[in-house]
């Protein structure tokens, strides 16, 4: 080992899931850059690796980037761990990767836990192609939603649990009434899978982590309906004396389209040019 830059998959909750090659590789690097150093500690104790920890992660990833490709060069090893799971995703491992391959570092992931694929394969979702988002931005994430409202691949989301109720309604807004799989504590004792649609699932105090995979745009969402079907039924759930907002789920639903798509073709048609 040297000149060597590990990218090191550690577990998502469950230890067992550490591989032999990390922790020989955990244990032959001169150091050991972590996101939570804390955290990582508990994890070379368990596995008896005393390897020096130096700490990098969202806050200080520029200066402390620089320092370790500086030992790199000088012909060190390091491996870099993240909170959990793969290194560079949704983490701040992927900066590191970027310098490092700036300065001809020589790269070696080793695989392990990642919360997006074990989330994916346990979905009951269509696995063959597939897009991570990640975590969603907090500004302009309504564009970011109407840019993949299309997709026909599956979608895949990282939230925090207090923003989970509020992203699944923002879900349900861009992208209607689609399956949805809640992954939640992922290898961990309470490990659930909540499987569902958008717009039906109600969690009280989601708690602990979370992964929704949505089912991608269905073909009929995309081009086999015209505008005039959907005022059709709209209109007549008005007629029935439905009130408006219902009318507009309820149409959303039956096209697999967004409230707003069915509120824009109906302000579009109700509104005078
Ligand atoms: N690099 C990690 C990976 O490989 O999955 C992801 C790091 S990202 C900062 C943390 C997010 O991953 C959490 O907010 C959650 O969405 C997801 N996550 C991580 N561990 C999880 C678990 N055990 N169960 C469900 N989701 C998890």
């Amino acid at each position: 080992m040297g000149c060597e830059l590990f990218l090191c998959a550690t577990p998502i909750g469950n230890l067992d899931d550490m591989t032999f090659r990390a922790v020989e590789v955990l244990k032959g690097v001169d150091f050991i850059a972590a996101e939570d150093t804390r955290h990582t500690r508990k994890l070379l104790a368990h596995f008896d690796i005393h390897t020096p920890l130096i700490h990098y992660d969202e806050n200080n990833k520029s200066t402390v980037g620089k320092k370790i490709i500086a030992r790199l060069l000088e012909g060190e090893s390091a491996a870099c761990v993240t909170d959990a799971g793969t290194p560079a995703i949704s983490d701040p491992g992927a900066d590191l990767v970027r310098l490092a391959l700036e300065h001809n570092i020589k790269i070696v992931p080793i695989p392990g836990a990642c919360a997006a694929i074990n989330a994916l394969i346990a979905s009951g979702l269509e696995t063959g192609s597939f897009i991570f988002v990640g975590f969603l931005p907090n500004k302009n994430f309504s564009d970011r939603l109407q840019a993949l409202k299309d997709r026909r691949e599956t979608l895949i989301f990282y939230e925090a649990p207090h923003r989970l109720q509020r992203t699944l309604e923002n879900l349900f807004e861009a992208f209607g009434a689609r399956r949805v799989t809640l992954a939640r504590e992922l290898t961990k004792i309470h490990e659930e899978f909540i499987r569902g649609q958008l717009g039906s699932i109600e969690l009280d105090a989601p708690r602990g982590e979370f992964v929704i995979v949505v089912e991608g745009a269905p073909e009929a969402m995309v081009e086999n309906f015209i505008d005039s079907d959907v005022l059709t039924i709209y209109n007549r759930l008005i007629d029935e004396g439905v009130e408006r907002k219902e009318a507009m789920r309820r149409t959303a639903k039956q096209f697999g389209l967004s409230r707003r798509d069915v509120y824009q073709m109906t302000v579009k048609e109700t509104e005078p040019e």
